[in-house]
């Protein structure tokens, strides 16, 4: 049976050349960047030729990024390190957000900081003015998404930026999904911290990276031996960092031309896709992600509907991996204005760079097909 790949929200196969890039870092290059002998030495001159290529991709400075466990670290270390510099204050954030922000701003509530979880249109988009309404004197960051994991749609991150930027209040956003997928500036969006994860782009899972803004102070979560400018104590993870270096050169060099090609398949998945009766697109039909297509179905279950592709070799998702194992419907899907009725019926397929259209020409085969079959057997489809 053919297999084939459509959740690369959930993460990528690690590229072949970042394999190979990472490979003598496991045994004969094992040193400790902290060590002060030539195996140490290696171990850190190859740590930071990564630095450069992430802050490369992001058009930022090597000295400014982090390297961290992960894209939920990388959430953490942004918010926490904010909150606890501060002791206390106000934070915005959206609705829409990964749980790896959400979760962080409830821990806080919980430590006495206040939170402002902003609303979004049916779309999943912010409303600027919205924004600048619930801006107070003790506001001490804004937490605003890029890109959505679920729903691919792309903030207006530039005019969040700058209105962050007149009001003298910290910036971060989650880019987890759109590094590597479309333009991520630092600069030209006026951002203070940036989260990044390795293995949403072709890099190894345990790997992510913050880019903290010169002259921006934060507290570390971990505390230790004092690595990453004592941001970040642990050994570091030398080969998933280099991994994580090479997967951000490969997408800076390719970023374009991949985003191209999954523009393409992704417009004929919801052409096609919407011609099914009762199938609705979820997010913004312009300002989305590239390799994003995400849709409800009337009268399935998104769960039955997942098993039956991958029944015939083909990975799609309901929404976010994370939140898929929870039997409550998407807070995504719940704040764009989706009833929880409908919600239930989601899937979500994300294509990725290796993605031909025979496999899009499969699925799209198949896809009507297993929505007839469950509607067929389903106690909720009654035609309206
Ligand atoms: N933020 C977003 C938007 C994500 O999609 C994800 C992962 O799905 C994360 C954060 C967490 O990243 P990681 O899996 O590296 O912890």
């Amino acid at each position: 049976m053919k297999k084939i790949y459509l959740d690369h929200a959930a993460t990528t196969p690690v590229d072949r050349e970042v394999l190979e890039e990472m490979l003598p870092f496991f045994n004969e290059k094992f040193g400790n960047a902290s060590s002060l002998h030539s195996w140490g030495r290696e171990a850190k001159k190859a740590i930071e030729e990564a630095r450069e290529r992430v802050a490369k991709l992001i058009n930022a400075d090597a000295g400014r990024i982090i390297f961290t466990g992960s894209g939920t670290e990388s959430d953490n270390l942004a918010i926490k390190g904010i909150a606890f510099s501060k002791g206390k204050g106000h934070i915005i954030t959206s609705k829409i957000e990964h749980p790896a922000v959400l979760e962080t701003c409830k821990y806080l509530e919980k430590k006495g900081f206040e939170v402002t979880y902003l609303p979004v249109d049916n779309y999943g988009l912010i409303n600027i003015d919205d924004l600048e309404d619930e801006i107070r004197e003790d506001t001490i960051l804004i937490s605003i998404m890029h890109a959505n994991n679920e729903i691919g749609t792309t903030e207006n991150i530039e005019e969040i930026g700058k209105i962050a930027k007149k009001n003298g209040i910290v910036f971060h956003t989650d880019a987890v999904q759109s590094v590597g997928k479309i333009e991520v500036d630092a600069k030209k969006i006026n951002v203070d911290m940036l989260s990044l994860s390795s293995h949403k782009i072709y890099g190894p899972k345990g790997v992510g990276g913050l880019y903290i803004r010169e002259g921006l102070k934060i507290e570390p979560i971990l505390h230790g031996g004092g690595h990453e400018g004592g941001l970040r104590s642990s050994t570091e993870n030398v080969a998933g960092i280099v991994g994580f270096g090479k997967a951000c050169e490969l997408a800076g060099r390719r970023w374009k031309s991949d985003a191209e090609k999954m523009r393409k398949l992704r417009d004929k998945i919801i052409k096609n896709t919407l011609e099914t009766e009762e199938a609705y697109l979820t997010g913004h039909p312009e300002k989305r992600l590239p390799n994003n297509a995400s849709f409800y179905f009337k009268g399935i279950e998104g769960e039955s509907l997942v098993l039956l592709l991958d029944s015939k070799g083909i990975a799609a998702s309901t929404g976010s991996a994370c939140s898929s194992k929870k039997l409550q419907p998407s807070h995504v899907l719940l704040a764009i204005g989706i009833k929880p009725e409908h919600a239930h019926g989601s899937l979500r397929i994300t294509l990725g760079r290796e993605n031909e259209e025979e496999e899009i020409d499969y699925f799209l085969e198949v896809l009507p097909e297993i929505v007839k079959k469950l509607r067929e057997i389903s106690p909720l489809w009654k035609k309206s």
